[in-house]
């Protein structure tokens, strides 16, 4: 015997969490069915950053409109997300200089707090860095880092006390539609019937929207990430997305840094394929590229490598919005910078679904039609792409 339920939201991830959260929140009763655990996919291996610097104005106002949540959980959502502000610091190269400007008269057009800082104020910002290789960067005080798995479980949590349920350790093997629409899944455990089916699925949405006749351009992005031990001299930093070295880092707890590069990520593997090791010559690229940021660092000590994989898109931007039968949607591809968008992601999806329009942030942009339209999102002040291999 089948269960029927308002929606059924596939992926128990930052995304698939936050719309169960935000379709409850607004009175429906979803199901949100888990292959693994929460947060197994890219979720549980994502470095956490939050911060709203992007190049495209609607993806800085998803982060933005997601700040509210991290900044006021417990009173906003309940729970925790362990958002620690350690203020924020995007450095460009010198050719960059002109679009780190108009993008952060962008995000203060839009409602951020941020600012272009020269080489010499993040001197006087972080005494131990090196910054002879940059001349500007954008700070923005009130950015950091949040959990991702208590973002997550907290998200459930606040979706089941309103009366969501949660299945893990299920997975759909099956989209049922009839006369165009869809009517339900079939899953491991059981048929599940719903008029509304949300593809969450992580570096698995490819697979999953095969299920309902939906062939998606998605890829897989494997990154590899590293965690050190800070020498004594090298008390703290912010977090930092540093495009002139091609890495980023920010503080963990108990005195480590996590680190890891834009380059030298492996595209293409397989969802399923065992998370083993980091690529050869990543840990000596690494340790080179914060020593020249960080000169101290070289006294620091390695402490951990692992790796994580999301979805990725054809142009590094999320895939929002309706595709193929009638009730389903996409909420996947989020290349590699989807867990600080997930608050907002999960508001917009659930107007998209129950207005016929995100009123939240305006995602139209992210359509996944984009593609077989021959369209894909331009920022009109970039930085080229954020991953390489
Ligand atoms: C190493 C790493 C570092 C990152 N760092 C950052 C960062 O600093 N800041 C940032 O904003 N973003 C970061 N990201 C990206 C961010 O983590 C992801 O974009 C985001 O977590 C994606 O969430 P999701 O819910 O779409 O997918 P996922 O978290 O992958 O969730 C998908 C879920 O779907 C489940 N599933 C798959 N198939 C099925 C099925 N058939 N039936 C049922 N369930 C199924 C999976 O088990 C999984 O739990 C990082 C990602 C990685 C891998």
């Amino acid at each position: 015997m089948s269960e029927a339920w308002d929606a059924i939201v596939i992926g128990a991830g930052v995304a698939g969490a936050s719309i169960a959260y935000h379709l409850s929140l607004r009175g429906l009763k979803p199901l949100l069915i888990e292959a693994d655990h929460i947060g197994a996919g890219a979720t549980g291996r994502s470095s956490g950053l939050v911060r709203m610097h992007y190049d495209v104005e609607e993806e800085a106002r998803l982060a933005w409109a997601s700040y509210a949540y991290f900044s006021g959980w417990s009173d906003r959502v309940g729970g925790s997300c362990g958002f620690t502000r350690t203020g924020f610091l995007q450095i460009v190269p010198p050719e960059h200089n002109e679009s780190l400007r108009a993008n952060v008269a962008m995000h203060q057009r839009i409602g951020i707090p941020s600012k272009v800082l020269s080489a010499e104020e993040v001197q006087d910002l972080v005494p131990v860095f090196s910054t002879e290789d940059f001349e500007f960067a954008a700070y923005e005080p009130g950015s950091g880092y949040a959990d991702p798995a208590a973002t997550t479980t907290s998200l459930v949590e606040a979706a089941r006390g309103l009366g969501a349920r949660l299945i893990q350790g299920c997975k759909v093997v099956g989209i049922r539609v009839s006369g165009g629409k869809v009517v339900g899944v079939t899953s491991t455990l059981g048929d599940h019937d719903a008029p509304v089916i949300v593809n969450c699925a992580g570096p698995w949405a490819g697979e999953v929207a095969k299920l309902a006749g939906v062939s998606l351009p998605l890829d897989t992005w494997t990154h590899d990430v590293m965690l050190v031990q800070r020498p004594p001299q090298v008390a703290s930093h912010p977090a930092v997305i540093d495009d002139a070295l091609t890495m980023y880092f920010r503080p963990e707890t108990g005195g480590l840094t996590l680190l890891a590069l834009e380059d030298c990520n492996r595209f293409g593997e397989a969802p399923d394929r065992p998370l083993e090791g980091v690529s050869k010559g990543f840990v000596e690229r690494a340790v080179e590229r914060i020593c020249r940021r960080i000169p101290g660092m070289e006294k620091a000590a390695v402490q951990s490598t692992y790796c994580g994989r999301d979805g990725l898109s054809p142009d590094q931007h999320p895939l929002l919005g309706p595709s193929g039968p009638q009730g389903f949607f996409l909420a996947c591809g989020f290349s590699g910078t989807g867990f600080k968008l997930g608050p907002a992601v999960g508001a917009c999806m659930a107007e998209l679904i129950l207005d016929g329009r995100a009123s939240t942030v305006d995602i139209s942009i992210f359509s996944p039609d984009r593609f077989s339209q021959g369209r894909t999102i331009q920022s009109e002040h970039p930085y080229g792409p954020l991953w390489t291999s």
